[in-house]
């Protein structure tokens, strides 16, 4: 059979400093440490790491981090990187927290909705000796928001550890606004802002799930218009070989005349702004 979509569809390959510390953009870096999750998705962008994890070179990635000192932010993924045990994740974090220059540090994980038992009191202990840092939850879908999920989210965010969410926007599954808006609320009730709803990367076994950006737009409109913008995510996508995340959201200016511009608001209705 064919194959269709990429094999690294963010070509994060060549952006590759040291093993497994990949460096796209300026302030920031991605340390995959491990291939393995807890649930292995379909639509993952990163499902070369599955089968082809070929480790990372911590005290390489230290070294490197050291030298560039415009990084601020180092973004531990994987995989999940909750797949690890205390004491590993621990050995990962506590070298990359002693670096003057970064600011602050954020785990990428689906472990909320896949395994939330793995956080319990130790592990929420362990990860919270490097704060300042952010969680950043995968979370598709409300059927995903169990009691279990829940509580270890409270305890994470109880602990002074701030909860993002990221969605990946799935046709057939969540590309709907009234389910992402049931989403997006609930995950504010608990305390977790949405951060990204993303368009689909096109991976190899992906093409099924993709969503066109303008049906994307229309439900950006739609939420814009009916919840409050903490509710509301970014959405997002990556362009091709390489070229980096983009936000899109829906056009809202018509025209411009010298210092007045047309705006349209999401209710199709347009409105003239006088800039100063
Ligand atoms: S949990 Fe994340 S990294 Fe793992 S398979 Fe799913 S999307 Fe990919």
């Amino acid at each position: 059979m064919k194959k269709t979509g990429f094999y690294d569809p963010l070509c994060e390959n060549k952006f590759e400093k040291r093993r497994g510390l990949i460096h796209r953009y300026p302030d920031r870096v991605v340390l995959t440490v491990t291939g393995r999750c807890f649930a292995y998705c379909r639509f993952c962008f990163r499902k070369k790491n599955w089968s082809g994890f070929n480790g990372f070179d911590l005290s390489g990635a230290v070294e490197y981090i050291k030298e560039n000192k415009n990084i601020q932010e180092v973004l531990i993924s994987g995989g999940d990187p909750f797949f690890l045990s205390d004491e590993q994740l621990g050995r990962i974090l506590a070298p990359i927290k002693a670096i003057d220059h970064v600011k602050f540090i954020r785990i990428g994980t689906r472990v909320l909705s896949s395994n939330p038992l793995r956080i319990d009191n130790n592990c929420v202990s362990a990860i919270a000796e490097y704060k300042p840092l952010w969680i950043a939850a995968h979370i598709n879908h409300t059927d995903e928001i169990t009691k279990e999920f829940v509580n270890s989210a409270s305890m994470i965010i109880d602990a002074g550890i701030p909860i993002v969410a990221q969605t990946v926007l799935l046709k057939g599954i969540n590309d709907n606004a009234d389910i992402l808006e049931r989403l997006f609320c609930k995950l504010v009730e608990i305390g977790i802002k949405p951060y990204y709803l993303f368009g689909c990367d096109y991976a190899q076994g992906n093409g099924h799930f993709r969503v066109p950006i303008e049906s994307a737009v229309k439900i950006i409109n739609k939420l814009r218009g009916s919840i409050s913008g903490l509710c509301v995510p970014n959405f997002s996508f990556d362009l091709p070989q390489g070229g980096g995340k983009i936000i899109v959201e829906p056009d809202r200016l018509r025209k411009r005349y010298k210092n007045r511009y047309v705006f349209v608001n999401f209710e199709g209705k347009e409105f003239d702004y006088d800039d100063v």
